[in-house]
């Protein structure tokens, strides 16, 4: 069987397993050993200690991501913020400027917003949606353009061609957040970008059980970024990867799910006579729809809608829900529901909502793998 005729289902079982087996173990041991004896490792990096992120643990999650999103390495980090800063900084330095899209995940935001300008690296936000305005943000000392392959909570779709075009014939790094999709649906190194992250957390894990990271990309830009990993120290534990590792397994089963029931979910929503507007790029009135379909192989498990009757209407739907919990967060087999302005976007002031289009009632669902029937009962009880 040749390489190229294994299927990303087999792939997410198979792949990067240890050759041969630890002990003939069909699942990798947790190493909860921090060091490990030396055996003539030549650098630093490669010495084996859990913060180098290079236990057995790691190594297998690092094979299989890469060959998941066709890259020459990945790395497992402790967290998904952990993934997106330590990347950050190792492309930016005093005197840079970052090009970002403006809906970005609320910690990336803030981050970029508060703490890289402490450190006198300068901003500009671009609506990545708009190729036409991201000439005029250009700047002589740009470094980084930095996207999300799904926004939030808006669920739109960028022209991410365009992303990687615009970036090469400036020699800027690209780079994306890629969790909302998850290898399972897009590989942004494969399109062309420098670096794809994750909170792994979210799909990658699928059972909101841990908090992980990943970064995967090509060399030598992975080189820099685990040496300023193994300097940051932001790394997985091995008891915390074995879980992330068990969770990936179903990745493909799980999304698949996810998708049909956010497709039949959008569906219904759209039909409802109380809900003025559904966000969801495989329904073909989305802008997005098109641009989904050319560079995504689904359209996702996240939507969000506005019910007609504003802040105090959207609220008593939400409590009125009896399946998804009401919380932020997303990926996990359960379904979650939540109103961003509460939540991931609170930090945002009323005129950075307008500018961003966010309506104060908009709720989001992270679609779980329950029954589309229950799931769409439940709604249609809270809706009536
Ligand atoms: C949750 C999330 C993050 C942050 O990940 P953590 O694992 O919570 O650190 C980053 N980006 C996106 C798109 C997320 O949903």
């Amino acid at each position: 069987m040749k390489k190229q005729d294994i299927s990303f289902d087999t792939k997410i079982i198979h792949s990067g397993e240890p050759d041969p087996r630890i002990e003939g173990a069909a699942n990798v041991p947790i190493f909860q050993s921090s060091t490990f004896e030396y055996s003539g490792q030549k650098s630093y990096d490669d010495l084996k200690y859990i913060r180098l992120n290079n236990t057995p643990n790691h190594i297998v999650l690092h094979e299989k991501l890469a060959i998941l999103e066709g890259a020459e390495r990945a790395l497992v980090t402790s967290s998904g913020m952990s993934a997106i800063t330590t990347s950050l900084l190792t492309f930016l330095k005093s005197g840079d400027h970052l090009l970002a899209h403006k809906t970005l995940y609320g910690g990336t935001a803030d981050y970029v917003k508060h703490d890289l300008t402490e450190y006198g690296i300068e901003f500009d936000f671009i609506d990545a949606m708009d190729p036409s305005e991201w000439n005029a943000k250009l700047k002589s000392n740009t470094k980084v353009i930095y996207v999300e392959t799904i926004t939030n909570p808006l669920i739109e779709v960028a022209p991410l061609d365009e992303v990687v075009a615009f970036a090469k014939k400036h020699g800027l790094i690209s780079m994306i957040d890629n969790t909302f999709a998850s290898p399972a649906l897009f590989c942004p190194v494969q399109l062309g970008f420098d670096i794809s992250l994750h909170s792994a957390t979210k799909f990658l894990n699928g059972h909101t059980d841990i908090v992980a990271g990943a970064i995967i990309g090509n060399e030598p830009h992975m080189s820099n970024i685990n040496s300023k990993l193994n300097h940051l120290g932001g790394c997985l534990d091995p008891n915390a990867c074995f879980l992330l590792h068990r969770g990936m397994k179903t990745l493909s089963l799980r999304i698949k799910r996810q998708c049909s029931n956010a497709m039949k979910i959008a569906i219904f929503l759209n039909d409802h006579e109380m809900v003025s507007h559904v966000n969801y790029p495989g329904l073909e009135s989305s802008p997005s729809y098109q641009r989904a379909k050319e560079l995504l192989c689904g359209f996702g498990g996240m939507l969000s809608f506005i019910v007609k009757g504003g802040i105090e209407e959207a609220d008593k739907v939400m409590s009125k829900l009896k399946i998804p919990m009401c919380t932020a967060s997303m990926g996990g087999v359960e379904s979650l529901v939540t109103r961003p302005v509460q939540t991931s976007h609170s930090l945002l002031s009323d005129e950075e909502l307008l500018e961003s289009g966010i309506d104060k009632s908009l709720i989001r669902l992270a679609v779980g793998i329950e029954s589309a029937t229950d799931l769409i009962n439940d709604l249609d009880q809270a809706l009536s």
